[in-house]
């Protein structure tokens, strides 16, 4: 079995090329390196033990894709190539909506064209918009606040027509929701430049001194200490999530398949504080700010779904999350 993973340097990607390495499937990887390290390479061969084909390239450039799939005999795709950044998103929409929707109907085209038909998906707990109710199921109303989070649904709208109009397609779509932490050996982990909007890179950087205090955005919120809740699960629960997915379409013959993937628990930011400072003996310094545009106050899965039919789930721990971000 040879799995094409699209953005395999980046955060999730690395750490579902080790999962899929360490269970013995053939990899092809591409990225361009637009938000990841040449040296994750060999990291991951370090980690594993073992090579995978790699290509430097732009998902959006059919004529690599067609190489790519010239040169190996591709029996399922699991693309993460894109811009992920909900601030960056809204000042540059065009350079979001050209690199997302871009890479994936490049991709989708060239893989028609080869007769590849199985494909999971990156996408987001951001398609649940503003949720009503919690926890959040797959059936829940979507919607989005920002245009990265319209490139996700945009896109989930393409993958249910495109099954409709050919029900060759074998596609998995999966909805992340806060992933955090890294592989255990921190030879891969998540690397933001610059300074990080999201709030675990935050909390480390504060803890080894790189940045001085961590700003809290806003206490007032409706949850038990007022500050947001989100459902943090473990990059490496997350990866092992895709290796279902892919056993999942190599199962079935076709269809068109969605799962959350989060751990049904949420902590607040300030849970997460505490939970990392006595996880690794570090101390976070933080302060209460505004509110940040456009956050919500609570957003937690109900993985239910995926755990009936994946017959996956979460196992780590917070402190697992904490210990290994550090
Ligand atoms: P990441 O930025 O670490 O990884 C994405 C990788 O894709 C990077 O290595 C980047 O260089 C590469 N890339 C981007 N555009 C490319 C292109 N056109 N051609 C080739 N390579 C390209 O992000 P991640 O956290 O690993 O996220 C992976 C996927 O999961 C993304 O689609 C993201 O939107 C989605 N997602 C992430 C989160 C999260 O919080 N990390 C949550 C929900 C969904
Ligand atoms: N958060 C915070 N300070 C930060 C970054 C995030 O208080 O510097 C809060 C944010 O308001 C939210 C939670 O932490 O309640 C998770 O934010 P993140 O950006 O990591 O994820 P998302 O907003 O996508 O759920």
């Amino acid at each position: 079995m040879k799995v094409l993973l699209t953005g395999s340097c980046g955060y999730i990607g690395s750490h579902t090329l080790v999962e899929l390495l360490d269970r013995g499937y053939e990899v092809v990887g591409i990225d361009n390196f637009s938000n990841s390290k040449r040296e994750v390479i060999d990291n991951i061969k370090k980690i594993t033990g073992k090579d995978f084909v790699f290509y430097e390239g732009d998902v959006c450039d059919k004529t690599i894709l067609e190489k790519i799939f010239n040169e190996n005999k591709i029996d399922i795709v699991i693309h993460f190539a894109g811009y992920k950044a909900v601030g960056e998103s809204t000042l540059k929409p065009l350079m979001y909506y050209r690199n997302n929707i871009d890479s994936t109907l490049s991709l989708l085209e060239v893989m028609d064209e080869y007769n590849c038909h199985n494909f999971i998906f990156s996408s987001s707990a951001t398609v649940y918009g503003k949720p009503h109710t919690l926890p959040i199921k797959e059936n829940f109303p979507l919607s989005t606040t920002n245009p990265y989070g319209t490139t996700k649904l945009t896109i989930e709208y393409i993958l249910k027509d495109l099954y409709k109009s050919n029900n060759d397609w074998n596609i998995v779509i999966l909805r992340y929701f806060n992933p955090v932490g890294a592989h255990e050996s921190g030879l891969i982990g998540e690397e933001p430049q610059g300074i990080p909007n999201n709030l675990m890179p935050y909390i480390v950087r504060v803890a080894s001194g790189e940045l001085e205090q961590l700003s809290i955005f806003g206490n007032d919120y409706n949850t038990p200490d007022g500050t947001g809740v989100r459902d943090y699960i473990h990059v490496v629960d997350l990866a092992k999530g895709h290796i279902k997915a892919l056993e999942k379409l190599e199962k079935e013959n076709s269809g068109i398949y969605i799962y959350n993937l989060g751990t049904g628990v949420g902590y607040s930011v300030l849970d997460m504080v505490k939970a990392f400072e006595e996880s690794t003996g570090k101390k976070v310094n933080y302060k209460i700010v505004e509110r940040r545009a456009g956050d919500i106050a609570t957003c937690y899965s109900d993985p239910q779904k995926a755990k009936n039919e994946l017959h996956w789930e979460a196992t780590k721990t917070l402190n697992d999350m904490c210990k290994d971000s550090w």
